[in-house]
């Protein structure tokens, strides 16, 4: 046991662990933990950024220009867009003004590592369904578990970390189950990555919105992982103005500044030569996928610029096994390993690692590699 805070916490906050970052890459080696982006920033944004340098101002609060232009973007009012620093903040946001004590957060588990946090935080309880075996969200089982305490379900899709796309067919079944008046925050934060995968499409979301359909859904986006600006923090949410007032009542007051503001602003100008990167990224994830598949791994189809291995109860060693190819992957101990598809240069190594994992798993009874 540790020494016990000398002021008195709320007991749910003193539980919880403190957020863990992927661990930084060996020298010369890869940090594959985090789902980074292994482009560098175009030369564009880099120079807005240098310009927009009035850092002893505040920022424009409420991110005028940039709600303005996804509103645009997107066919929607300008206050059915809200920006923040990351979707990790819209999260938090979203959660504690629809959750608080005796309230149910309902999600797909093994998912991502932010949401018990942000949870426990609102002081509203988590209710985890067990993925299916295939890594998916079970929505039989999630619809199971709803209960007239639960006000927010949580949908990641691509799911982090385990790769599959909540199908469309599936997202509609889970919202006609639902009551209209339960908070669905669809997170979308591998959307790009996962053209032509048949998932749930927040743009399809906000078509239906406009016919007066599905209101209770907010969609989050983020600039952090196909954009590649995840040093800047930026997000955005779209969805009915009034459920965003609900955020923007929440948000922790000018978190958004003007420098990531303006590189969204940048990066959607350069929209088609970021979606270039994006696709190269995908191709080389689905080479790795078939790679790892002729190797005997049977991973379930990643549709987000990560992979996942089910190591089960070997998860630390494999993690071992990587760090000596020079690899840092994010280890979830007893279930699996995530493993970001970034620099070209980095996928002889994943695979000359995850040959040895295999083996290792193989001639070892620490449990078949199955998803
Ligand atoms: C990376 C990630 C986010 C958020 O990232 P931000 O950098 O806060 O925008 C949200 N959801 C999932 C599932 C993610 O993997």
């Amino acid at each position: 046991m540790t020494d016990p805070a000398p002021v008195r916490l709320r007991p749910e906050v003193a539980a919880l662990a403190p957020y863990r970052q992927g661990r930084a890459a060996a020298d010369g080696g890869f940090k594959l933990s985090s789902n980074e982006n292994p482009f560098p920033p175009l030369p564009e944004v880099v120079e807005a950024v240098t310009a927009a340098a009035a850092f002893n101002r505040y920022p424009d609060a409420s991110a005028t220009a940039l709600r303005e232009r996804l509103a645009l973007r997107h066919g929607v009012e300008v206050e059915g867009v809200h920006v923040a620093a990351g979707s990790v903040a819209l999260l938090a946001q979203l959660i504690a003004a629809a959750a608080g004590p005796g309230d149910e957060v309902l999600y797909s588990w093994r998912s991502f590592e932010a949401y018990p946090g942000l949870v426990a935080v609102a002081g509203a309880t988590s209710v985890a369904v067990p993925n299916s075996r295939d890594g998916a969200h079970d929505v039989d089982a999630m619809l199971a578990a709803v209960t007239e305490r639960t006000r927010v379900v949580l949908v990641c899709t691509p799911n982090n970390p385990t790769g599959p796309v909540v199908a469309q067919a599936e997202f509609d079944r889970l919202l006609a189950g639902l009551p209209s008046d339960v908070l669905v925050l669809l997170d979308e934060a591998y959307r790009e990555f996962a053209t032509g995968a048949g998932g749930a499409d927040g743009d399809a979301v906000v078509i239906r919105q406009r016919e007066g359909l599905q209101r209770n859904v907010v969609v989050l986006r983020t600039f952090s992982k196909a954009w590649g600006l995840a040093g800047l923090r930026i997000g955005y949410a779209l969805g009915d103005p009034r459920v965003l007032d609900g955020a923007r009542a929440t948000a922790v007051p000018l978190s958004v500044t003007d420098q990531a503001q303006v590189a969204a602003l940048v990066s959607l100008d350069h929209e088609a030569q970021l979606l270039e990167r994006v696709a190269h990224l995908a191709a080389r994830r689905d080479d790795v996928w078939q790679a790892l598949t002729e190797q005997g791994w049977r991973v379930p189809r990643p549709w987000g610029n990560f992979v996942w291995l089910a190591t089960g109860a070997a998860t630390d060693a494999a993690a071992d096994v990587f760090a000596s190819a020079g690899i840092t992957a994010r280890a979830f101990p007893g279930e699996g390993l995530r493993v970001t598809i970034a620099e070209q240069e980095s996928v002889e190594n994943l695979l000359r690692a995850a040959r040895e994992v295999g083996g290792m798993l193989q001639s070892s009874s620490s449990g078949p590699r199955i998803s």
